[in-house]
């Protein structure tokens, strides 16, 4: 099974896996509903320019790129 990462309204990232399609999870921090983050949506946020620059040359399969 796939590890996805959720994210709470308060902010924090919690790895869980979970089955395919799963689209929420409990925080296990705060224990408020997590929703499912799409990785590429999840580098949009952290990189800035990554996004534009690197999504369109190599595709969508560069997972480990920032960590
Ligand atoms: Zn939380």
């Amino acid at each position: 099974m796939p590890v996805y990462e959720f994210e709470c309204s308060e902010g924090h990232i919690t790895e869980e896996l979970v089955k395919m399609g799963t689209q929420n999870t409990k925080c296990s921090k705060c224990r408020k509903r997590a929703k499912k983050i799409m990785s590429q949506c999840s580098f949009e946020l952290k990189g800035g320019g990554w996004y534009a620059d690197g999504y369109s040359s190599k595709g969508s399969k560069t997972s480990k790129k920032s960590e």
